[in-house]
């Protein structure tokens, strides 16, 4: 049975909980560097980033998921954790994780008012678009040689990202019923190496 780790320090953690339950997916909420032990792979939820940057120092989290990134353990960032998961940030803090070689922009869209709903293509999810939900949402500026984009606004920018185990998206797919995302974060368990088995 598979073990999917979700950060939960902070943040809209218990809505991945509730849509990975769905699938019959075993959970475990990380607060502590202990909760990383044995996990399949682990989700950065939704939330504020400076937040969670305070409190991955308290609990002493960035570095043990920067070494389960490293050995292959399939991690996924939603908003606030594709922000901690970048290795560039276009505003002075925090300081992010460095997992992917992405340049991102914090509320690229404006304030909270301008948070917004759109139907996006994604090939890795079949022929029917997904209902992509942005709020103070980030974009990435610069995209890495080997980051390759899975879906685009109309205007082009890159909205899910993946570069080998590591997945972002600039919006939130735990926050509609559609569980295609997630089905598809749980497939790169299946080509990850067993780096963080006993
Ligand atoms: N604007 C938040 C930040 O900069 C991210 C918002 C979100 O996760 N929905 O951290």
């Amino acid at each position: 049975m598979l073990t999917v780790g979700v950060v939960a320090v902070q943040g809209d953690f218990a809505k991945h909980v509730a849509l990975l339950k769905k699938l019959n997916v075993s959970t475990r909420e990380v607060r502590l560097p202990k909760d990383l032990e044995g996990l399949d792979a682990i989700i950065m939820p939704g939330g504020e980033s400076t937040t969670f940057r305070h409190l991955f120092d308290l609990y002493g989290l960035a570095e043990p998921i920067a070494a389960l990134a490293s050995s292959g353990v399939p991690i996924w960032g939603t908003c606030a954790g594709m922000i901690m998961m970048a290795s560039e940030l276009e505003d002075h803090r925090p300081e992010p994780l460095g997992l992917m070689d992405v340049t991102v922009s914090r509320n690229a869209y404006g304030r909270q008012v301008d948070s917004f709903v759109i139907d996006i293509n994604f090939p890795i999810l079949g022929a029917e678009p997904f209902h992509t939900v942005f709020i103070r949402a980030p974009a990435a500026t610069r995209i890495g040689p080997d980051v390759q984009v899975l879906g685009s606004l109309p205007d082009g920018t890159p909205v899910a990202l993946r570069q080998g185990n590591l997945l972002v998206t600039s919006f939130h797919p735990e926050l509609t019923r559609d569980t295609r995302f997630h089905q598809y974060f749980l497939s790169l368990i299946e080509q990850s190496t067993p780096a963080n088995s006993p």
